[in-house]
């Protein structure tokens, strides 16, 4: 199937899938990947389907969505493996312009050294760029590239990119603990960040079965001192952890409030008290949320946190349309 959904997505409201790519062909083969092992770890691009073949299954599918009066917010490259391996990616945005629904892309960036490919993803309107390292000894640990991938190249790829990119672009950093989530090493993926200047600077963690079964996500302080580092250099940071909630809407409701706004980002105590007493709320609420462990209490600098437990974080009403927005 080379079309699916529209299934919700945070990033994207609802999201139309399309699957470029067949399972799994992919340049790296991540510890964490959802999909399980790269079947095919490759850097050639190649065609793989028709363009025609891939305008003809969407736009069928868009006017099923619209019979059943589904909106469709994004037409999203998200496949089973890397979609800028797919040598025909440009030619195949360029055709489903016309059908008039904003493009977006989810790629790991493995191959934006290639001038070719960076034109390809300057046709796409939102652009989700995968920055899990900066040092090369994590990143292998991480990813597990190609070996004919050079980490230096990636990234000054992804910076040209950035500068030139006239559409919307956000960067999605997958934390995995003892592996990439140190101090020393985050704080040097920030600073990539800050010159990269995405819209949004997306923090994910594992939420469902990775490849390497042993993989964990990291604790609560770790995942509260990634959001400060990145935070004191990227204007805008949030988590990504299969969360479907929206933190900028009002529910009326404090509890879910507070629950949607933490599954986004971690509050500060005293933010969090300026939060109850708005809503006439007191304390009480706060303890009943750590009580039931749907928080958790974290401290950095001096200065109490409050983050959504994550277990809490990763449920979602369709699981596996859940995990096909939050891969890659
Ligand atoms: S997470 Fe994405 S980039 Fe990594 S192996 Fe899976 S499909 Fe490839």
């Amino acid at each position: 199937m080379i079309a699916f959904g529209p299934v919700p997505s945070r990033r994207l409201g609802q999201s139309m899938g399309v699957n470029n790519i067949p399972p799994k062909i992919c340049t790296y083969s991540c510890a964490y990947c959802q999909l399980g092992r790269t079947i095919k770890v490759q850097v050639k691009r190649q065609a793989f389907y028709e363009p025609t073949d891939i305008l003809q299954e969407v736009g069928e599918k868009i006017a099923a969505a619209r019979d059943r009066g589904e909106p469709i917010d994004y037409l999203t490259f998200v496949p089973d493996g890397e979609p800028t391996l797919d040598a025909r990616l440009g030619r195949e945005i360029r055709l489903l312009k016309p059908l008039g629904i904003p493009i977006a892309v989810i790629t790991n960036a493995s191959l934006i050294w290639q001038p070719e490919v960076r034109e390809d993803l300057m046709e796409a309107d939102w652009v989700s760029l995968k920055v899990d390292a900066v040092q090369e000894p994590v990143w292998r640990r991480i990813d597990h590239p190609h070996r004919s991938l050079q980490l230096a190249a990636i990234l000054e790829g992804a910076l040209a990119f950035a500068h030139s990119f006239g559409g919307r672009l956000v960067t999605e950093t997958m934390l995995v603990a003892g592996i990439n989530d140190g101090e020393a090493h985050l704080s040097e993926v920030a600073d990539l960040l800050s010159r990269l200047q995405p819209a949004v600077a997306y923090l994910a963690v594992p939420t469902r079965p990775p490849a390497e079964k042993e993989l964990r996500p990291p604790d609560a302080a770790s995942l509260n001192r990634a959001y400060q580092l990145v935070s004191s250099k990227t204007p805008r940071v949030e988590y990504l952890i299969g969360y479907e909630g929206d933190a900028f809407a009002s529910t009326g409701d404090p509890r879910v409030d507070l629950l949607s706004i933490t599954a986004v980002h971690p509050m500060r105590e005293d933010a969090v008290d300026t939060f109850l007493a708005r809503a006439g709320e007191d304390r009480s609420t706060l303890h009943d949320l750590l009580g039931q462990g749907q928080l958790v209490e974290t401290a950095y600098q001096g200065h109490k946190f409050y983050l959504r437990e994550l277990r809490q974080g990763t449920r979602s009403r369709d699981p596996a349309s859940a995990a096909r927005q939050t891969r890659a």
